[in-house]
């Protein structure tokens, strides 16, 4: 199994040595034809506005968008997250894919940046550690999305809709590897050469 992991800006490096960890081949992604082949796709954290500007000069917009609308497995984090939005409050390019409205840098500035124990649906054995640096908030879901996590005051962190995955806070900055298997875990069921060899 391959996973790319957007490598246009932001901790990427970080993505990568949580999967191979996990003994999972990561394909760094900054041009159209590295999406080819791979079972899915995790975009980091960084600065969603520069990965918008990159995206759109690398070319990257529509292969992206097809590739989510493929039915292949899309994990965003945090910036990652900002990107798959449909709704980010202001005008930036984003892939409009996940029905979310989202709020950038909802706890203030870098300097307000926390970690907590989070209750995320799908890994009930122990809490997560949730890294959150200047993060943004999903203040609204429509109809299709399943909210995974939130705070204790309510505040919405990590949802899904379809093949979609969006976290707030950073898994691949901690020891827990547990969000990443859970993705390979999506992505291996997904992937077009199993279901081929299950049937
Ligand atoms: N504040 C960044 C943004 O709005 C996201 C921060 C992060 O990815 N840690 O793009």
């Amino acid at each position: 199994m391959r996973i790319g992991v957007l490598a246009l800006q932001g901790d990427f490096i970080e993505h990568e040595h949580m999967l191979a960890r996990l003994g999972i081949e990561a394909v760094e992604v900054r041009l159209p034809r590295e999406l080819e082949g791979l079972d899915g796709l995790i975009m980091p954290g960084g600065e969603s506005t520069t990965f918008g500007k990159l995206a759109v000069r690398f070319g990257l917009v529509e292969p992206l968008r097809a590739f989510a609308q493929s039915g292949r497995p899309v994990w965003g984090t945090c910036a990652g997250l900002i990107f798959l939005a449909k709704d980010v409050g202001r005008d930036q390019v984003t892939l409009g894919l996940m029905d979310v409205r989202v709020k950038r840098n909802a706890f203030g500035r870098q300097i307000d940046s926390f970690i907590c124990d989070l209750q995320i649906v799908g890994l009930e054995d122990k809490p997560f550690p949730g890294v959150f640096i200047r993060a943004p908030i999903i203040e609204s879901v429509g109809e299709r999305v399943h909210t995974l996590c939130r705070l204790e005051d309510g505040t919405i962190v990590a949802a899904r809709q379809d093949n979609l995955l969006a976290t707030a806070f950073h898994p691949e900055l901690t020891d827990d590897l547990r969000m990443h298997a859970l993705f390979a875990q999506v992505c291996e069921r997904s992937s077009p050469g199993r279901v081929a060899y299950e049937t």
